[in-house]
């Protein structure tokens, strides 16, 4: 069987609100396939039967609507007073997305490289599964206020949910591209410079 040219695997990551799904749409504009780890998630939970009978026994029947849809309430309800169980169900998500993406990646051909868009990429260990990371940053106040904007939700949240992710300085630390999304700064001729030097790495491999 001819064995098919590696494609390189490129992470792109940042705090909530820096603008990962807005930069990933720009890179779709140039060809890139793009895994949204987690939307993905979000859709296995509710589609994958090995994944929806392993919650179904962590959080009761109760963790579906009569209509079989994901009862998002219920679910963040326990979790958010007990962190064993956010484990426990991270425990079976991570594997069924890991699963997931390892097919999606198989499915690819003919291109230098792809990426997979994640909120948690150091936090979760999955740089060690990945040839570089892109690290989209923006000044704090500033993605609070596209968070706030876009969710609808009060500043309290957005900073409760910062709070719980690791600092933008250190991720910036470990990244191999930086993309500053602070709405100066154009973003698309920085989109190009990386795109332009993972073509030339892809072509190294
Ligand atoms: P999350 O972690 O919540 O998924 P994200 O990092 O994927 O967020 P986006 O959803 O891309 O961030 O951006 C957050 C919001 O800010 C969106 O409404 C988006 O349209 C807006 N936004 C992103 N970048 C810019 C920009 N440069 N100028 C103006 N608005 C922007």
């Amino acid at each position: 069987m001819e064995s098919k040219p590696r494609i390189l695997k490129v992470g792109i990551t940042g705090g909530i609100g820096s603008g990962k799904t807005t930069v990933c749409n720009i890179f779709e504009t140039l060809n890139v396939p793009v895994y949204y780890a987690d939307e993905r998630a979000k859709w296995l939970m509710s589609n994958d039967p090995e994944l929806i009978q392993g919650i179904k026994e962590l959080f009761g029947d109760a963790a579906y609507d009569p209509d079989g849809h994901l009862n998002r309430n219920h679910i963040s309800g326990i979790v958010f007073h007990d962190p064993e169980k956010l484990e426990q169900l991270n425990a079976l998500v991570h594997p069924a997305v890991a699963k997931d993406g390892s097919a999606w990646n198989q499915a690819q051909s003919g291109v230098p490289y792809t990426l997979r868009e994640a909120a948690l990429i150091y936090e979760a260990g999955i740089d060690k599964h990945l040839d570089y990371v892109i690290v989209v940053t923006a000044p704090v106040e500033t993605r609070i206020q596209r968070v706030m904007n876009r969710d609808g939700v009060p500043r309290e949240a957005v900073e409760a949910r910062i709070a719980r992710q690791m600092p933008e300085a250190e991720k910036v630390q470990l990244a191999d591209f930086v993309i500053v999304n602070d709405g100066e700064q154009a973003l698309v001729p920085q989109v190009l410079a990386i795109h332009r030097r993972l073509q030339e790495e892809s072509f190294k491999n």
